[in-house]
């Protein structure tokens, strides 16, 4: 890991007035888009703007982070060093230091300066923001190649990860963050600039801040130390690397576990870009059942009941039915209530149901069976692999494909097929 520890800095305190607020990348105001599963706008829309060429990106590239765990708090307490500063939601406005301001920001001076809140080391500046329902709204930019450490770090196992598993999803953050930042309107010199951001969440990427966050239980320090070093070895060794197709960003997913099949991207997320077709891939094979993650979950009368009335199908579900656009995944969900019935994405159905309880559309099995009566007050018994929408990359596949020593390269291509890697 680059960073060096936290020294004592002084505070860069910057009162960013809207009103002389250069407009640049950083406007004043914060343009977060409807999120869906991935937390991508959506992308059906006719007439959407083609993915942008590398070389179509201005420079140098920020990251914006929404710190998920901050959103609408009511005081955020931020910290460089033995200094803390405390910010308050005042009116339209936030309140520090015994002054109003639209807007803050905050860095720590020199390089390899970190920041932090929550317990939780940060690289780059902080920018707080007021919510724009309640409380306060955290920010954290950091450079690209800052951010794929958070998100390598923040997505992998790094006790188990392999190198080339580290690398590959190196080139995938770096490609999603670009590609979702491009298409939410951010980061073309085409369109007028503006200040999209990314979740810190799973909704986009899991972006941990510094990686030793995500190290902070590993109690060896040469443990710690090797991990660290095997994160930023990957992010240095594909520095700049990114995943295209046809010399445009590609729309690149990817999920935990597909259970032995990917998915073509457009069967999971209608409107999406096609191309990226399903394959298959080794984490349902016999060495890699511990990985399978098979998993079964019986809906009660109470859920279907929620789900029935959110849906406006009437007051409980009476049968639930697959409309498959490929064999091995459900893709569409015709839904029968007590007055009604509809069809919707089943990433609509694992939404509403809870995606940690409908873990993804891999279904080999429901009680009762798909199409049949479920019984007043009964329950609907699911049985399924994988977790995770399915599409794109599988991150098991990649562990184990790492582990049988394919490339990073090669992974991406099995997966995405007919992109190259490239260089910014
Ligand atoms: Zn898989």
């Amino acid at each position: 890991m680059s960073k060096k520890p936290a020294r004592l800095r002084a505070w860069t305190f910057v009162a960013l007035l809207a009103a002389c607020h250069a407009p640049t990348r950083e406007s004043s105001r914060v343009i977060t888009p409807p999120l869906n599963e991935t937390g991508a706008a959506p992308r059906n829309a006719p007439g959407r703007p083609l993915p942008p060429r590398p070389s179509d990106l201005s420079w140098p590239i920020e990251i914006a982070v929404r710190i998920e765990a901050a959103e609408g708090q009511g005081r955020l307490i931020l910290e460089n060093g033995s200094r803390t500063l405390t910010v308050r939601r005042l009116g339209e406005g936030l309140e520090a230091g015994g002054r109003v301001h639209p807007r803050l920001g905050f860095e720590a001076s020199g390089p390899g300066g970190e920041i932090s809140w929550n317990g939780k080391r940060y690289g780059g500046r902080f920018e707080i923001v007021p919510h724009p329902q309640k409380g306060l709204r955290l920010m954290n930019l950091v450079d690209l190649e800052t951010y794929v450490e958070g998100v390598v770090a923040g997505e992998l196992p790094l006790w188990s990860a392999q190198p080339a598993e580290l690398e590959a999803q190196a080139i995938a953050a770096r490609t999603y963050a670009l590609y979702t930042l491009a298409m939410r309107g951010a980061l073309t010199r085409v369109t007028e600039p503006r200040h999209a951001s990314l979740s810190d969440s799973v909704a986009d990427q899991a972006y941990c801040g510094l990686p030793a966050n995500a190290l902070a239980n590993v109690e060896s320090e040469s443990s710690r130390q090797r991990m660290a070093a095997a994160v930023d070895s990957a992010v240095q060794q594909t520095r700049g690397g990114v995943l295209t197709r046809e010399g445009r960003l590609t729309d690149i997913r990817y999920h935990a576990s597909c259970g032995g099949k990917t998915s073509n991207l457009e069967a999971v997320f209608p409107g999406t870009e096609s191309g990226s077709v399903g394959t298959d891939c080794p984490c349902d094979e016999a060495d890699a059942q511990a990985q399978k993650r098979e998993w079964k979950y019986t809906f009660t009368a109470t859920q279907l009941g929620a789900l029935a009335r959110t849906l406006g199908v009437g007051d409980r579900i009476v049968s639930l039915k697959p409309v498959q656009k490929q064999p091995w995944r459900w893709s569409e969900v015709q839904v029968a209530g007590d007055s009604g019935q509809i069809q919707i994405s089943f990433l609509r159905l694992r939404n509403l149901l809870g995606p940690s309880l409908l873990r993804s559309g891999r279904i080999e099995g429901t009680w009762p069976h798909p199409g049949d009566s479920i019984q007043p007050g009964g329950g609907w018994a699911v049985y399924g692999a994988g977790h995770g929408h399915g599409a794109g990359l599988c991150q098991t596949g990649t562990h184990l494909l790492a582990k049988r020593e394919w490339s990073s390269v090669r992974i991406l291509r099995h997966y995405f097929a007919g992109t190259v890697v490239q260089t910014l």
